[in-house]
């Protein structure tokens, strides 16, 4: 593929960020670079770009709707591990990919264009966000229960 100006612009905003950007910041950081781009154009171009294999786009769970994110392609496979909370993305690299790669092509005579490996789940802060968040819950409920229950109490006198 032919590198344009605006690919090239897009393309290292990927490769040197190392993060997961959302069209719509690309656009923003892209932009800023280069004001004449818009956003039609952005967005056309990150479809060439991972048309190209240039860079990968994922949706990580869809943590937060329909975004899509891309990222370089240049890092070695790894799987993304979010948290569907704060949206936190921690990549997991190690020996392990390679060998769930291995036993796929063995076990299903499978020849693998790409391997995309998702967790998704609650990092440990939110955790501990959401213990608060489930007890505060909890009590709200029993307090309007308790205030309903005064008021029935008190109309059968
Ligand atoms: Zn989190
Ligand atoms: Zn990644």
């Amino acid at each position: 593929m032919r590198l344009t100006r605006q690919r090239k612009l897009l393309l290292d905003l990927i490769d040197n960020s190392g993060l997961h950007l959302d069209a719509d910041t690309l656009y923003q950081m892209a932009h800023v670079k280069d004001p004449k781009l818009n956003r039609v154009t952005v967005y056309r171009t990150l479809k060439l770009l991972k048309e190209s294999g240039l860079v990968d786009e994922l949706d990580l769970a869809h943590f937060d709707g329909e975004k899509h994110y891309y990222e370089t392609r240049l890092k070695q496979e790894h799987a993304h591990i979010i948290c569907l909370r704060c949206g936190r993305v921690e990549e997991l690299f190690g020996e392990q990919l390679q060998a769930l790669r291995r036993e796929v092509q063995t076990q299903f005579g499978f020849e693998i264009a790409f391997a995309r490996t998702e967790v998704g789940g609650y990092c440990s802060h939110c955790q501990v966000l959401r213990a608060q968040e489930e007890l505060r819950e909890r009590r709200e409920g029993r307090q309007t229960g308790e205030a309903a229950g005064r008021g029935s109490h008190g109309a059968r006198h």
